[in-house]
């Protein structure tokens, strides 16, 4: 369905901050409590119409429909791993593009993955999201809406969040940054900040902006490969940053917030998972205090990555951590319905596999 002209003029009223709405009801000439009863509705109580908040009047409510956009991203695809409870959504958004998430279940609580952009433009040679290009950015609404549907349908409390579906959070800096202050916002979901990690593949001036903005998140950086050479190779963002710039931004963010990094690390057969590799990458950040997220490449129909065999992948953490550097691998989540990231939204998107179906519609 695309979007209507008179929703297009309509104002985005879940992007807006407390002030912003306070100031929007004053020019409306409502009292200032209407305000905090409608911030309520939106980020608590996570209404998806005017038509549910019963303690605003009906000409209020109408009023409000008429100027504002309320309605939540559309469900309508939902797959559920019988491995471990793992879910992936596919949510229509109000212009037609649709984009996908994930729900996974940790023993520490629920964390979704939530995507940023629709598409990409960051060109990432073993990455799906990006096989299309940018579409457009996510609003801060579009991107917490995404939680408030996966809590709604649960019921489930969602304790962690990660920005690592598709898009490149830094490269939508504002909305991003709307996002977690709205997510984190007391008068809402109130989320830790602690609790939700960025994931970037390094655009330096954002990361630097992001550590001077006073917050607790975690910066997750996509390396991927421990020299510039090798990196431009699988990452042609790498062709606008040097990768000690990018390394310099990175200790910035650490001692601005004290927040460890995560380097993320994607193994691909023969490219980058030598044994020589892994003694350059231990020396490239063996002065950090961060760890390494080891993540066996996951294959994409259109790309020739080859992921690396698991007693590599396992030899690979070992030497690191002879370096004392502090290693994990990534466990795979929902293996029977994962496909990597971005390969849902891609496969619903092209009309022919779409016909074919196989998965359990909303
Ligand atoms: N744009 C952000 C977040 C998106 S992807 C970033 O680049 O960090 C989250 C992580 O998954 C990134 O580290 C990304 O490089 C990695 N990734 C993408 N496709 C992958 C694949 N096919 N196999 C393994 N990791 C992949």
């Amino acid at each position: 369905m695309e979007r209507s002209v008179l929703e297009m003029k309509k104002k985005d009223i879940r992007s807006m901050n407390f002030a912003e709405l306070q100031a929007e009801m004053e020019l409306l000439g409502e009292k200032s409590f209407r305000a905090a009863q409608l911030y309520q509705w939106l980020h608590q109580k996570l209404a998806g119409s005017f038509d549910e908040m019963t303690n605003l009047s009906a000409s209020l409510r109408m009023r409000l429909d008429e100027s504002y956009l309320c309605a939540l991203p559309q469900p309508v695809r939902r797959l559920r791993s019988k491995i471990d409870g793992t879910e992936k959504y596919l949510f229509r958004l109000s212009d037609g593009n649709v984009i996908e998430s994930v729900l996974m279940r940790y023993h520490y609580g629920n964390s979704v993955c939530i995507s940023t952009q629709a598409g990409c433009r960051m060109g990432c040679r073993f990455c799906a999201s990006t096989l299309g290009g940018l579409s457009r950015n996510l609003t801060a609404s579009e991107m917490l809406g995404q939680v408030y549907q996966i809590k709604k349908i649960t019921g489930e409390k969602i304790s962690h969040l990660v920005a690592m579906g598709t898009g490149e959070p830094l490269d939508n800096y504002d909305n991003f940054l709307k996002f977690i202050r709205l997510l984190t916002d007391e008068r809402g979901l109130d989320f830790s900040q602690r609790n939700i990690t960025a994931s970037t593949c390094g655009i330096v001036e954002n990361i630097r902006r992001l550590a001077d903005e006073k917050l607790q998140i975690t910066l997750a950086l996509s390396l991927h490969a421990p020299t510039q050479e090798k990196r431009k190779k699988l990452m042609p963002v790498a062709f606008r940053y040097e990768l000690s710039d990018v390394l310099d931004a990175c200790r910035y963010y650490f001692k601005k917030t004290g927040r460890r990094i995560t380097f993320e690390y994607s193994l691909v057969g023969g490219v980058n998972d030598s044994a020589s590799d892994a003694d350059m990458l231990a020396a490239l950040i063996g002065g950090f205090k961060g760890h390494v997220n080891l993540i066996p490449v996951n294959p994409v129909r259109e790309r020739d990555c080859a992921p690396t065999p698991g007693p590599k992948v396992q030899a690979f953490k070992n030497r690191l951590e002879k370096y004392g550097i502090n290693a994990t691998i990534r466990r795979e989540m929902g293996r029977d319905i994962n496909g990597a990231c971005g390969q849902l939204r891609k496969s619903y998107m092209e009309p022919e596999v779409r016909a074919e179906g196989g998965d359990a519609a909303l």
